[in-house]
């Protein structure tokens, strides 16, 4: 890493202003090479508890300031992100490993959350409401829901961070995140950035630790946390939305995955081709709406499989920092390994490698295509997390729609079709959150990002994503005709 400001490289949590430190360290490593590039403090649950606290005690002056305040400290910290757009990938690339131009599209993508919710704060209306009698008059306001606490994972470690923390500070909430273990930097980055923003202390903080349980029920259980946010698996999701029952908090969740893309025989093939690698292989394939099942249409079956194959074929993998590389590492060496072992599943239940499947080097993973593919196997019934490509093939429109829906989750769904009639009824039966019509990149601060079934509850991002952080209050004026 060669940072222009090697002060956005913090190795301390950010707790009510100020760069806390403890006993103990935690390496951070370059899934990459292997190398530790950081040792950070090592926070505990007294110190999650103190961020709680403090969040709390800052609640009071920030939920009362004006919404153009709040937007023009949030209009701060976004410039300052996109000044600050190439170390701040450094960072990210170093701890994550995904390609560096990726890293880059990531701040980007974070800082328009800031920039989104700032112009959004402005636009939390209330209303009124005919009362049925004429001496009462029905009005309802939005306040904000008080301390947010969030625990975000490591595919994405700034944008699952922004965009809670701007919906949430528009709205007036004050905001502690407890980031994944493994990519604590890109946080602490984004701490700093928003002190030099001018965003007042106790607003935002980042407690970096290892006890994930611990500082967990703390973010999940104290009286003073209003509202718990998660971003991860729907595994662990589950269990923190059942710590979150006793104190009744108001949850969101945003969990896993099993995206469909499917390609029907009228298609632009080419288009298919380019949509399915976009969505598929971003990330070494470790997104939540990464395409984990191809099916494709018998009649257009050759015609696809040949060209994706010949496009995966062509990825190259390497270090993100390197010039080139489109398909990163792996966030871990078991990660790969779990990957490998899905295939190896998946081909002994008859599916074909065309593509890839060699054992991982370490985290690096071969992008892959397996063809021959059922909805049943392994392959394609689990969240494969990593570059490989399931081809199912399907006769017609509602055999592929119930086998796209068939799975617990319903994140995000993908289908390339030209047919008016047939796009409708596709895009109204998949039972997913979001749909990608002929389009394989869908995520933008403008749009309703959240799934259905067991990929969650709530929406990230556009208006829509302010509702998560706000109250309804009614009030009812009487006395109007005394
Ligand atoms: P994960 O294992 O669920 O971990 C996510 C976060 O939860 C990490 O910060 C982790 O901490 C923490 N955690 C784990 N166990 C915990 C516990 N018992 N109590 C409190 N916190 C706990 O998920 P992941 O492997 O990091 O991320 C991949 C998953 O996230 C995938 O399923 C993916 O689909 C999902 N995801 C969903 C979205 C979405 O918007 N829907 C976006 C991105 C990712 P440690 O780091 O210390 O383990």
């Amino acid at each position: 890493m060669r940072l222009h400001d090697d002060a956005l490289l913090k190795h301390f949590s950010y707790i009510n202003g100020s760069w806390h430190s403890s006993n103990t360290q935690l390496p951070v490593t370059n899934p990459a090479s292997g190398e530790v590039i950081a040792r950070v403090h090592n926070a505990d649950v007294e110190q999650t508890e103190l961020a709680v606290k403090s969040a709390k005690a800052a609640f009071a002056d920030w939920s009362k300031t004006s919404a153009n305040e709040r937007a023009a400290l949030m209009q701060k910290w976004y410039a300052l992100m996109m000044q600050h757009q190439d170390d701040l990938a450094q960072i990210l690339t170093a701890e994550q490993g995904k390609p560096l131009g990726e890293a880059r599209g990531e701040i980007a993508y974070g800082a328009a959350f800031i920039q989104w919710f700032a112009e959004e704060a402005k636009r939390v209306y209330g209303d009124t409401i005919p009362a049925p009698s004429g001496d009462k008059r029905i009005l309802v306001i939005k306040q904000p829901v008080g301390v947010v606490a969030a625990i975000t994972p490591w595919n994405f470690p700034n944008a699952m961070i922004s965009r809670k923390a701007a919906a949430a500070l528009a709205a007036g909430c004050t905001f502690v995140v407890r980031p994944a273990t493994q990519t604590p930097l890109s946080a602490l980055a984004m701490a700093e950035l928003a002190e030099r923003a001018g965003i007042p202390a106790g607003v935002f903080n980042v407690v970096v630790g290892d006890d994930a349980r611990g500082m967990g029920k703390v973010l999940t259980q104290h009286p003073d946390v209003a509202k718990f946010t998660f971003t991860g698996s729907t595994q662990v999701g589950r269990q923190l939305i059942s710590q979150c029952a006793e104190g009744i908090k108001k949850v969101s969740m945003e969990l896993g995955g099993n995206a469909p893309f499917i390609v029907f025989d009228d298609a632009d093939i080419d288009a298919a081709v380019q949509g399915a690698l976009d969505s598929k292989y971003r990330n070494a394939g470790q997104t939540c709406v990464c395409t984990n099942r191809i099916f494709v249409q018998n009649k257009v079956l050759e015609a696809f499989t040949e060209k994706f194959v010949k496009a995966v074929k062509a990825l190259k993998v390497g270090d993100g920092m390197s010039e080139g590389t489109q398909i990163g590492p792996m966030i871990s060496s078991q990660a790969a390994e779990q990957v490998q072992d899905l295939v190896i599943q998946s081909v002994a239940q008859g599916a074909k490698v065309v593509a890839g499947g060699t054992t991982p080097q370490r985290n690096f993973y071969q992008p892959t295509v397996l063809t021959q593919v059922r909805n049943d196997m392994p392959i394609a019934c689990n969240e494969i997390f990593g570059p490989v490509s399931p081809i199912i093939a399907f006769e017609n429109e509602a055999d592929v729609l119930a086998m796209a829906n068939d799975t617990e989750y319903g994140l995000a769904a993908y289908f390339y079709a030209r047919d008016i009639g047939r796009i409708w009824r596709v895009a109204e039966g998949l039972e997913f959150g979001m749909v990608g019509i002929n389009e394989g990149l869908i995520s933008n601060a403008a749009a309703p990002f959240g799934g259905v079934k067991q990929s969650g509850n709530g929406r990230e991002g556009s208006r829509y994503g302010l509702d998560d952080y706000l109250e309804i209050k009614y009030l009812c004026l009487g006395g109007i005709n005394l």
